[in-house]
This record gives structure tokens, sequence and C-alpha cells, in this order.
């Protein structure tokens, strides 16, 4: 019997989120479509006079902002923000293959996590597809560097996360996160942690157009040492956790899931974008694998959450 761990997955049925964009405040419909093998993370926007652009890979090479939050170019002066929590929610679970399509220049913030995404996608359940999944190995060690700040991919048996963020506020500080990713403990441990700012930053934040539709429904707000949210924390260090929601939907956008070790101190969403520079930059930093030729069994995807329903084509096919 072959193992189904090893291969592709996408959705089981299409998804459908309404709500607006954090920056732009502009109402945004995004559908997440099943998609073939191979295929990977593509998006399409539908403009107001009915025209589409795209589909496009969700890439990298395609970020062309990275100020507060992700931006994919589609071509045709036509852009999308915000792509890191649904993209995250995906890489999280274990999705391959997807298809986003939206109506507007920025997906919607939802409640500022990607637990919505999460929801649905387990609820919908998962296809296991016939094509292998692949990896991008890490072979030796890219770091890059702003300041004291600094991002890292290195060889590792599996997809291992250590996230450390440090904060000049009292209720966040400094903080650390060591994630050995499954789809399980991404959905307990990641997907709910929620999306942050300072009210001393707003006020600048609006004047510059960003941050219109922050609010407390989808942010946590900091005031000098407090919490203003009413209900608190998620968690108790959902800060950090936040930045490994962002670095995992960051990271997906290289085409394939990273079979690696990633360390951040003090990162964001820049810095991801130019690790995955790095990367690519030399030929000899990586090597696209396939599931079946990792150096030992690594069986991440056999952890799925409680609940998920993860069909195997093997069965449908005999
Ligand atoms: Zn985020």
């Amino acid at each position: 019997m072959q193992k189904v761990s090893t291969r592709q997955r996408t959705l089981a049925a299409p998804l459908e989120f309404s709500g607006f964009g954090v920056h732009s405040g502009a109402p945004v419909t995004l559908t997440i479509e099943p998609a073939q093998p191979d295929s990977g993370i593509t998006i399409t926007r539908i403009m107001e006079d009915g025209r589409s652009v795209g589909p496009v890979s969700v890439h990298f090479s395609r970020v062309t902002r990275t100020t507060l939050c992700t931006t994919i170019d589609l071509g045709d002066s036509v852009s999308v923000a915000t792509v890191e929590h649904v993209v995250s929610a995906l890489s999280g679970l274990g999705v391959d293959n997807a298809h986003l399509i939206l109506n507007g220049a920025e997906c919607p913030i939802l409640d500022g996590s990607a637990w919505p995404y999460v929801t649905a996608i387990i609820e919908a359940g998962l296809v296991v597809q016939p094509s292998f999944r692949r990896y991008i190995k890490i072979m030796r060690q890219v770091l890059v560097r702003n300041n004291e700040a600094s991002a890292a991919l290195e060889p590792y048996n599996g997809r291992m996360f250590d996230l450390e963020i440090d904060f000049d506020s009292r209720v966040i500080g400094r903080q650390r996160m060591i994630f050995d990713w499954t789809p399980r403990k991404y959905y307990h441990d990641v997907s709910r942690a929620r999306t942050f700012g300072f009210v001393r930053d707003a006020k600048i934040l609006r004047q510059a157009g960003y941050a219109l539709g922050s609010s407390m429904e989808n942010s946590i707000t900091v005031h000098e040492d407090r919490i203003l949210n009413p209900g608190g924390l998620r968690y108790e260090d959902e800060f950090v956790r936040h930045k490994l929601l962002d670095a995992i939907g960051d990271l997906a956008l290289c085409g394939l899931p990273i079979y690696g070790r990633f360390r951040s101190y003090k990162g964001g969403h820049a810095l991801n974008a130019l690790v995955l520079h790095g990367l690519f930059a030399s030929e000899a930093n990586y090597e696209i694998v396939t599931a079946e030729e990792l150096p030992y069994a690594f069986d991440a995807l056999d952890d799925m959450p409680e609940g998920v329903e993860v069909r195997s084509y093997l069965r449908s096919v005999g």
C-alpha cells in the first residue's frame, strides 16, 4: 500500500469568504477553488468591469511590496495585497494546490488570523491527488540581515520554524517560538493568532492610506502597556505566533513547501521575501526533491487536525 501522505492535496470543495481589506477598508469576496496537481497556489482578480486578470502563481518573484503586508503583482498594473494569511492557512494545513479568486485589491482580513480559513478548509475536507508532493530541500545556510534583524534558512530534517521577536512594549517584549510543523500543530498553536498594532502608529498609518479597515474586531490593539481588546489575548504569546503565521504564508511563496529550518530574529514580510531571493540566488543552496526522496520518512502530513476528512484518490481508483 502506497503512503498517501507523500501525495499532493487540494480542497474537496470551493470555499467563499466575504469581508473587507484591513488596509483599504474596501469590501471583497475571496473564493478558494480546488486546483489541478502541480498547479500550486494561483490567484485571479476579477475587475469591476468584469475583466479577469490571472491566474498567476502566488510567487515571491511577484511580490511588489512588503510594507505591512505582502502584495502580489498580477500584471497589467493589477495587484492583490495581504495574501499572507490565506496562503498561510493553505500551507499550514498542507494544501498544495488551490486557486484564489478575488473581486478586490486586498484579501479579506476576517478576524485578523488564519482561523476562519482553517476552519472552513477543515469542514470542506481535502482530496489527495496522484502527483507526489515536492519539497525545496535546503542544502546550505542562507542568511539575510537588516541591522540587528535577521532571517535564515538552514538544512534540517523536517519543517522547523524558530522565531524570536523583541518589542519595546511591556505587553509584548521578547517572545520566542520553536515550531516543528505538522498540520495539527498549525491548527492548534498558530492559526488563531491575530495581527497586532499600536495605537501610537494608527494615525500615521491611516494618513498614509493603511489600516483603514483595522479595528479591534481584526487586530490586537496595543496602547502603551495595555491590550485594549475586551477579550484579551487568544494565546499568552499571540504576537510571536502571529509572526510565525505570517512567515509560514510568506515562505510558501517559493511555490513548494520548504524542507529545512527557518530562523528569524525581529523579522517580517520584507526579510521573509529577502531570504527567498537569497535562497534562489544559487542552485547550490537547495534541491527539489519528491516526498519519497526525503532522507527519512517525513510523515508530518499524517498528523492532521481532528475531524478533517482526507479523501484518498487511491480509494476512488481502487
Ligand atoms: Zn499577518
